[in-house]
């Protein structure tokens, strides 16, 4: 069985002070226990500048810590990036990779994602790959020929067997921050095409691989989106923001 993963995606919000708060009301909350058993595993995924504060707060916790972005290369000249080995140091088990807020935004293409991914594995982290199609591609009927090329250049660059150290988040890019989540119905559709993708190339890693959904997953919607049988999990965008909400989440799951 694959232990569902609820990840919080902070994006750029928050204060040092907020994010110290909501950092020890998560804590509390998982700690506190309030779980009915088949406990999800919590990571946040934080602003690079509050990681520091993440280390210490999280440390001895269950709740890990994540980030949501890092440099292609290395290490070296790169003014503005952090390296992967600069994220492990401060206690990261996870990195979010081709997020489309970064393909969108920042012209992150699949093969700088799938760079990015080999240096958060490398340095013995778990890269959450981003795929998701845009509104007016699924209107065109064109959410699996979307996600398939999403997927299939990162295995054609890093490998399949690199798919057993990741995580991958279905984010339709229409549901992320804008109320309108896909139904579960629909998740489900592109989280059971996804899997069968990976199972064409090895069977076992498709069992094992958690994908998550991400948009618009709020308490009032988790349930419903984590019981179907290939929603392994969330990446929550603003719900993540509000304590309360977020265990909410994190206990339907
Ligand atoms: P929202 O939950 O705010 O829609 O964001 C989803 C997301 O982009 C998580 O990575």
């Amino acid at each position: 069985m694959r232990q569902p993963l609820i990840a919080g995606n902070w994006k750029m919000n928050g204060s040092r002070a907020s994010a110290e708060a909501l950092m020890r009301a998560v804590v509390g909350g998982v700690s506190g226990g309030g779980c009915s058993g088949k406990a999800a595993e919590v990571a946040l995924c934080v602003p690079f500048v509050f990681l520091d504060l993440g280390e210490r707060i999280l440390a001895d916790t269950p709740v890990r810590l994540g980030a949501q972005n890092v440099c292609s290369e290395p290490s070296g000249a790169y003014t503005g990036e952090i390296a992967a080995a600069m994220l492990k140091e401060f206690g990261c088990r996870y990195v979010i990779c081709g997020h489309s807020e970064r393909r969108d935004y920042y012209s992150e293409t699949d093969a700088l994602i799938a760079k990015k991914m080999v240096r958060v594995i490398e340095a013995g982290m778990r890269p959450i790959l981003c795929v998701g199609e845009t509104l007016e591609q699924r209107e065109q009927g064109l959410t699996q020929t979307v996600v398939a090329s999403q997927i299939d250049a990162v295995i054609a660059a890093n490998g399949i067997q690199s798919f057993a150290q990741i995580e991958i988040a279905y984010e339709p890019v229409w549901a992320i921050g804008t109320g309108r989540t896909a139904t579960p119905e629909q998740a489900q559709e592109v989280h059971s095409f996804i899997r069968a993708r990976i199972a064409n190339h090895d069977a076992l890693i498709a069992d094992k691989i958690r994908i998550l959904y991400g948009g618009s997953m709020k308490a009032g919607n988790a349930a419903q989106l984590l019981a179907m049988p290939d929603i392994d999990g969330g990446l929550v965008g603003g719900a993540s923001l509000v304590a309360g909400e977020f265990l909410a989440i994190w206990q339907a799951g």
